[in-house]
């Protein structure tokens, strides 16, 4: 199912599949444009909901657009600003009309609706847009899932019909949880609505990861062979490797960039702690094998020293590093798929990388999460 491709936007074409880094606030944390370019990185995205409450659509559409604004002249894809409001906490009613919510950074009440989610992306001006789509929780039941799928369903008709701007595509998103029948229905219902491009909504949630893969195996056969497919919220090293294999195109992640922040680089055997004592008197580069400014230039010593003194240079340089490691990934998978050895570097990598454990996974979102709630403790009112 791995296959490799070319995505044309108005703003450039990126190979696939291919790994959009997450610029939440409309900047990838910590890097510039240029860094970006240096990377690899040929396609980012950004948050329609932070970029909603600050500094406003309409200033961002004043000052040029988003490609202007931030100075990244290459393709943009944009979320709906769903997920922030259904799963970060910020939701305070719901129904088939849209989405009451909270403000995390003043507290004032906003109401999301499909027409909103095109009117800002439309403002934003971005490559690829996403229609609104509700996002379940992993676990609901069937009535639940079913009945969040027929919303997102009548949402995405009302996305399609107010998306009126020129070179500027629109990608459904096919629900159903982690049910085969729903699944088949809601692809079958986005189809007929001939979208560009459509993602693979509702997974990445917390489920088993053995799950994913098996609702990938169910769904991805029912979409167009001609269309990017697009599954949000994947960027571990393995998952990506997994998800490839599948038949899937498109990824963005806040993973690479939030890991590196926190200290935590990859490898290609592992992911690692930098300031783990181990790495205290190491000479060389973090991972001997990757081409990054950060390794070319530094040993591991000195990102150890610089994490334990809480330098901001620290930070750079691991984002710089995680980034590279999966753009690199990400370009190795293309070429294997181009040269027919691709289950070859599948089955090598799978033997070579151990993920991290599902505990620690855990633990670290556990923290991640504790974190933001210590800065929007008014999270806690919704
Ligand atoms: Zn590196």
């Amino acid at each position: 199912m791995a296959r490799a491709g070319m995505l044309t936007t108005p703003h450039g074409s990126v190979p696939t599949p291919v790994f959009l880094p997450v610029g939440s606030q409309g900047t990838v944390k910590t890097l510039t444009p240029d860094e970006l370019k240096s990377s690899g990185v040929g396609m980012i995205l950004a948050n329609t909901y932070h970029l909603y409450l600050r500094p406003g659509v309409e200033t961002i559409s004043r000052l040029g657009g988003l490609h202007k604004f931030m100075a990244w002249d290459g393709p943009i894809l944009t979320d709906s600003g769903g997920f922030q409001v259904f799963s970060l906490g910020h939701l305070r009613r719901i129904s088939d009309e849209g989405a009451l919510f909270r403000s995390h950074l003043d507290g004032s009440e906003h109401f999301l609706t499909p027409e909103l989610a095109i009117e800002a992306q439309e403002k934003l001006g971005a490559d690829i847009i996403m229609v609104l789509d509700e996002c379940p929780p992993y676990g609901d039941d069937y009535r639940s899932i079913q009945r969040a799928m027929e919303r997102s369903h009548l949402w995405a008709e009302r996305c399609q019909q107010k998306h009126k701007r020129k070179g500027q595509a629109l990608f459904g998103i096919i629900h159903g949880g982690t049910f085969t029948e729903l699944r088949r229905q809601s692809a079958g219902f986005l189809a007929s609505l001939n979208f560009p491009g459509y993602a693979i909504g509702g997974l990445s949630l917390g489920e088993p990861k053995e799950l994913m893969h098996s609702m990938l195996d169910e769904t991805v056969p029912l979409l167009s062979e001609n269309k990017p497919r697009y599954l949000m919220g994947v960027g571990s090293p393995e998952d990506l490797v997994e998800c490839v294999a599948r038949g899937v195109d498109m990824f963005d992640s806040a993973l690479p960039t939030r890991l590196g922040r926190n200290g935590a680089v990859f490898t290609k055997r592992r992911r690692y702690n930098i300031g783990n004592a181990r790495f205290k008197n190491k000479k060389g580069p973090i991972d001997a094998d990757c081409d990054c400014y950060t390794c070319r230039t530094f040993s591991a010593a000195y990102l150890h020293h610089l994490f334990k003194a809480q330098e901001l240079l620290a930070y750079r340089l691991a984002t710089i590093h995680n980034v590279r490691f999966i753009i690199r990934l990400m370009e190795q998978m293309r070429r294997s798929i181009m040269d027919g050895t691709f289950s070859c570097f599948k089955e090598d990598f799978i033997k070579n990388y151990r993920p991290t454990d599902a505990e620690t996974r855990a633990e670290q979102k556990k923290k991640w999460l504790g974190a933001r709630q210590e800065k929007h403790p008014e999270n806690d009112v919704v």
